[in-house]
């Protein structure tokens, strides 16, 4: 028991305690007369970093009445863990006060109050990396706080055992554009093709609460991601970073990337890949990231080094799907081109009747070309032309703008005038 000897109390936590009590005695609220805790020794449970460790005074003296055990203000972790009792903050909260006659105020003040030090103690807990296979991301993306639809926490499985995900009321991970929205939206995800590429999601916990999410795209096929060997970073993608927080927004990013680089092995040394018998050369090659812009400063503060550095937001590489439609499309921050016909998403601006813009939030695609519906050019949405009288859309060479009309009409159907040098619809000729 190593970690119990040099257990410190994080004098933060006794604070947010502390704190919560004061804030309902404030409000009227009375304490229980046979809840007698020595406030003194209160600590953050060893167990649990989320939990209250309290004694009672009761209990104390009769330990040293009867046991003849004398413990100090501040006990050593295994006397904390052989005497004292550990609960959560709410049930510490129930325990010191009498709820029986208050107000329905006093109660949801009192409820404010317990859920306040509950989020300001899961802030100060450490942020853990989880490495989830693409399979979760619809379920992720889908949690929202519409507490009718009852999204609030996800379980995983995960290599056999249950973990349980949750998104916070106040976290700025619900602002992005596709949170909440149908799991269905995000198919895709779950249908790329697997003998080219990998996607998985890598996410950022405190305590059970999600506080950064992003997707890592791979440019290698799953069956061969080994974590116990070398990755190259060309190999790698890390999309946008989504936070809980503004606050501290590039740190947690930074600590998002550089954990994901630790998790999958990535070299950033790149003298690793150069071929037998080439010199090295003295360059750092960092995994492409989204929010490079964001976190640039900070990785190379932290490198320390006088090799060159490189780092970039876009990849290197497109992404194969297994189909080329869909029913429902998520809105890409970075794979945003899908050519339909070569099953792939990329970054490059492409432009054609095969590429699908994925753009949208309401899951729809965007073809930004249209065939005109006359000859069968095709052309730029915005140089369509809607005709009326036809009730078809054409290209701008089908189209010739009628003054008698106000509109545009089919050229076929358009009739110069060699005197007003204008045009009529052949319809509306008495021929
Ligand atoms: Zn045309």
């Amino acid at each position: 028991m190593n970690n119990l000897k040099t257990y410190k109390t994080s004098s933060n936590f006794r604070n947010i305690i502390f704190s919560m009590i004061d804030k309902i005695i404030n409000l009227g609220i009375k304490e229980k007369k046979n809840f007698n805790y020595c406030a003194p020794s209160l600590a953050q449970a060893i167990i649990n970093p989320l939990k209250v460790s309290y004694i009672k005074k009761d209990k104390l003296k009769s330990l040293k009445k009867y046991a003849k055990v004398i413990l100090p203000l501040s006990p050593t972790a295994e006397q904390r863990n052989k005497y004292f009792n550990a609960c959560s903050i709410e049930k510490f909260a129930n325990n010191i006060f009498n709820k029986d006659n208050i107000t329905a105020e006093q109660l949801q003040e009192f409820n404010e109050a317990v859920k306040e030090a509950k989020e300001a103690a899961n802030a100060k807990l450490e942020k853990t990396l989880h490495v989830l296979d693409a399979e979760h991301i619809p379920e992720i993306y889908h949690l929202n706080h519409d507490k009718e639809k009852k999204h609030l926490a996800y379980e995983a499985k995960i290599k056999g055992s249950v973990k349980s995900f949750y998104i916070g009321e106040k976290s700025d991970i619900n602002a992005s554009c596709m949170q909440g929205k149908p799991a269905n939206y995000f198919d895709i995800y779950n249908d790329i093709n697997t003998d080219s590429n990998t996607l998985k999601m890598a996410i950022l916990t405190q305590g059970n609460e999600i506080v950064a999410r992003s997707l890592i795209w791979i440019d290698i096929p799953a069956a061969d991601i080994d974590r116990r060997k070398k990755q190259n970073p060309k190999h790698f993608y890390i999309d946008r970073i989504y936070t809980k927080t503004q606050e501290h927004r590039a740190e947690t990013q930074k600590q998002l990337y550089k954990d994901v680089i630790k998790y999958f092995n990535i070299e950033i040394d790149n003298n690793h890949f150069l071929p037998d018998g080439e010199e090295p050369t003295n360059k750092i090659y960092l995994p492409p990231c989204f929010n490079c812009y964001d976190i640039k400063n900070k990785i190379e503060a932290e490198q320390n080094t006088t090799k060159q550095i490189f780092f970039s937001n876009s990849p290197r590489f497109d992404v194969e799907l297994n189909e080329d439609a869909y029913n429902y499309y998520p809105y890409l921050d970075t794979y945003q081109y899908f050519n339909t016909y070569q099953q792939t998403l990329s970054n490059d601006q492409e432009h054609g009747s095969d590429i699908l813009r994925l753009d949208s939030t309401s899951g729809d695609a965007t073809n930004s070309l249209r065939e005109c519906e006359r000859c069968g050019h095709e052309h730029d949405e915005e140089e369509s032309f809607y005709i009326e009288t036809e009730a078809m859309s054409v290209c701008e060479d089908c189209a010739t703008y009628c003054e008698e009309r106000g509109e545009h009409i089919l050229t076929d159907e358009a009739v110069y005038n060699n005197h007003s040098g204008e045009y009529h619809y052949r319809g509306d000729l008495c021929i």
